[in-house]
């Protein structure tokens, strides 16, 4: 009750400031809701979250697997910027379950400059899927006898059953 009456009266005091030291009425607290709801709806925009929907394209989000062929894979996200187009991977990123990153999306300094650096929050996102094991290694390189999980830029020749990309530079291929 007490708490009540403290704020009847400070809503008083600054309504009293226009019509005088009375009493507040309902018409002025109404007035003053709408001011302290107004003044919400500003705060809210200065801290306004750029919701993202799923799919292919700028302005959108996408589940990615990370380090697929490498010995941690796991699941992640990334998102296209809709103002300059690249592809911004937010692995370092915190996605909580309804979707909202942390810290914000910013683009890695290497790249073209762009303003785009929101707070975002993926709309439709779901937990992701326990991460995927490891893929395991195939015939390691005949030559120096690196391993290897996926097949990209190795080769087979010189001799060697396979060939690891570093060896197949060395020997003069592709
Ligand atoms: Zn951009
Ligand atoms: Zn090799």
């Amino acid at each position: 009750m007490r708490a009540r009456h403290v704020t009847r009266i400070q809503v008083g005091s600054i309504v009293g400031m226009a019509h005088g030291d009375r009493p507040p009425t309902d018409e002025d607290t109404k007035a003053m809701a709408a001011i302290v709801r107004a003044a919400g709806d500003l705060l809210e925009e200065a801290d306004m979250t750029t919701e993202l929907p799923n799919g292919k394209g700028a302005g959108k989000w996408q589940r990615v697997i990370v380090d697929e062929f490498g010995d941690r894979p796991r699941w992640s996200a990334i998102i296209r910027c809709p103002q300059c187009g690249v592809f911004l991977p937010i692995t370092n990123h915190t996605i909580a379950p309804d979707g909202t990153v942390t810290p914000s999306v910013a683009h890695d300094p290497r790249l073209p400059p762009c303003s785009w650096h929101p707070n975002v929050k993926l709309v439709g996102w779901s937990p992701c899927p326990p991460d995927p094991e490891p893929r395991p290694f195939h015939d390691p390189c005949g030559r120096c006898g690196a391993t290897g999980r996926q097949l990209g830029g190795w080769g087979i020749g010189w001799g060697f059953a396979l060939v690891c990309p570093a060896c197949v530079k060395q020997l003069g291929g592709h």
